[in-house]
């Protein structure tokens, strides 16, 4: 089933998810405020466009209503993240998915209505602890 994602903020995250949902034949809005970012993008995602996400009109203009699941993959800049965040809940999206940068901001994500908040670096530190366990008892 074919389903429709926004990818906001296309760095090392935001860029692979993009690119991943783009492989498995989804249709994906990707949007960041970086021309060359976009750029990247372009022919890789069904839409790029240059746009600043914590301003809710030009959402609205992008149609970002109609999109079933939106990825916000803004780390670095924490506020960006949080306005966008409440932009898209206030918009009423379906389902939020939102990179957090540490406990602080993932706290915040959580309250005020995103539905998953993920911590690339801390979950993919924990699996890869997880794969080194069970390949040293497979070693023994
Ligand atoms: P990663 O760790 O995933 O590589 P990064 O360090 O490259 O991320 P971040 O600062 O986390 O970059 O931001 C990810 C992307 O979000 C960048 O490409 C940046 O241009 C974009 N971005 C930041 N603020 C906004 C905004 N207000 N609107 C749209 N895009 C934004």
């Amino acid at each position: 089933m074919k389903r429709d994602f926004a990818v906001i903020g296309l760095g090392r995250f935001g860029g692979s998810i993009c690119r991943e949902l783009s492989m498995e034949g989804m249709q994906v809005l990707a949007i960041d405020n970086d021309e060359d970012k976009v750029n990247e993008y372009k022919n890789i995602a069904s839409h790029a466009v240059i746009a600043d996400s914590t301003d809710e009109v030009t959402l609205k203009e992008l149609g970002i209503k109609n999109i079933d699941h939106v990825i916000v993959a803004i780390g670095d800049n924490i506020q960006a993240s949080i306005l966008t965040t409440v932009v898209l809940t206030d918009l009423g999206i379906k389902k939020i998915t939102v990179k957090a940068q540490n406990d602080y901001h993932e706290k915040i994500l959580n309250k005020i209505g995103a539905d998953q908040v993920v911590h690339p670096e801390r979950d993919m530190g924990k699996r890869i602890a997880h794969n080194i366990i069970s390949s040293n008892i497979l070693d023994y």
